[in-house]
């Protein structure tokens, strides 16, 4: 926990930290005699260091939004607060304030598949041909999609290419009062090519009964990610010790999926390609991710599995006071498996669960402080005992 969160620190996929990551990740595996391969695959890693945006000399507190390009714009400002706002002008060669109704949600990055609802995929394409030369983008905080920051970034991606920032809905209003005058918005961000890679380590030779444990690797930006997710990683690592002399029927996965925080989820999209002929051959995944949190009990939530393996799963449960059953969620990597039909078992903090308006993922808060590492013990010695049985 301390080399991830700690000495590492923030892990964003093609950031010097992810790199660190993944290489120790490799390592640990091959040190405890799994059969470790990677799955590199290229990525965006991101530069920011400064936003300015004024009009007549009246400053106003703005952000780089991730992955942005940078800029250096004068040009008047427009306002769009819904759809149709978007729809009905022309904003070639303005700076659009984006603010109310069109910013409640963090938009849906162009490459992510897995949930980009109409409205979302709406807004970017009418943006994308709006003529616009930048955005700042005026939001409070939506923490089911954002994660805890305040203000959120509107737009996470490195596929769009109109620049923008970002800025609390405090600032937004008062931005609003300068709608037709000339506003400069000088934006210092760079985006620089890297490559990345997953981790996958293999236990027993079948691979027509694969058992995959997953847990993404990266964090996003600018947070530790102890909760998100070094929990997940770690409780891989001891699991990955736990099983070293496995020699049971199935073939054991452990797998360092990189991008659940990224834009474009590149590790995920780089797995489902390897994988697209082949899951069939996954008995179950489980995923952990959000687990350890300091105060209440950690949750197995259920995902098409069958009555043998809820049985095995609920013994093994009933052992460890601490762990409970919770109720299905969608934001995690064993959505993939589960869209591919696999069943899974999805494990996280009961905490986050019950708290969809916390302030502490995707932010500084998230570190090691807030983490009982007893719980990661327990979780281990659970699978290990209940993957022993199934
Ligand atoms: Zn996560």
């Amino acid at each position: 926990m301390k080399a991830l969160s700690s000495h590492i620190g923030e892990r964003p996929v093609g950031s010097d930290g992810n790199r660190k990551a993944t290489d120790l990740f490799k390592e640990e595996l091959t040190f405890l005699g799994w059969n470790t391969q990677t799955q590199e695959f290229n990525a965006l890693d991101w530069n920011a260091k400064s936003a300015e945006l004024s009009v007549n000399g009246e400053s106003f507190e703005v952000f780089v939004s991730p992955y942005s390009l940078g800029c250096s714009v004068t040009a008047p400002i427009a306002e769009v607060a819904s759809l149709k706002d978007l729809e009905k002008s022309d904003f070639k060669g303005k700076i659009i304030l984006l603010h109310g109704e069109i910013a409640k949600e963090q938009l849906m990055s162009k490459n992510f598949v897995f949930y980009n609802p109409s409205h979302h995929r709406k807004t970017v394409s009418l943006l994308e041909n709006s003529g616009a030369l930048a955005l700042a983008c005026a939001t409070g905080r939506n923490a089911s999609l954002a994660g805890g920051v305040n203000p959120f970034p509107l737009i996470e991606d490195g596929d769009f290419d109109i620049p923008s920032v970002y800025m609390t809905e405090e600032e937004g209003v008062k931005l609003s009062k300068n709608i037709g005058k000339e506003a400069t918005l000088i934006s210092k961000s760079e985006r620089i090519r890297a490559k990345a890679y997953n981790v996958v380590g293999k236990k027993g030779d079948d691979s027509n009964k694969r058992i995959v444990i997953t847990a993404h690797i990266d964090s996003k930006k600018g947070s530790p990610g102890a909760i998100d997710n070094a929990t997940g990683v770690v409780v891989q690592l001891l699991l990955a010790e736990l099983l070293k002399d496995y020699k049971g029927d199935k073939q054991i996965e452990i797998v360092a999926l990189n991008g659940e925080d990224y834009y474009s989820t590149p590790g995920q999209m780089n797995y489902i390609e390897a994988n697209k002929d082949n899951f069939d051959n996954i008995l179950l995944n489980i995923n952990i991710d959000g687990a350890g949190y300091i105060t209440g009990e950690t949750t197995f939530s259920f995902f098409n599995t069958s009555e043998k393996i809820y049985k095995k799963a609920s013994k093994v449960l009933r052992e460890f006071s601490e762990i409970i059953e919770g109720p299905q969620w969608p934001q995690g990597d064993h959505s993939i498996f589960v869209q591919n039909g696999v069943p899974a078992i999805a494990i996280t903090s009961k905490w986050l669960l019950d708290n969809h308006d916390q302030d502490i993922t995707h932010t500084k808060r998230d570190n090691i402080s807030i983490i009982d590492c007893s719980r990661l013990v327990d979780v281990s010695l659970a699978l290990n005992s209940f993957i022993r049985n199934l």
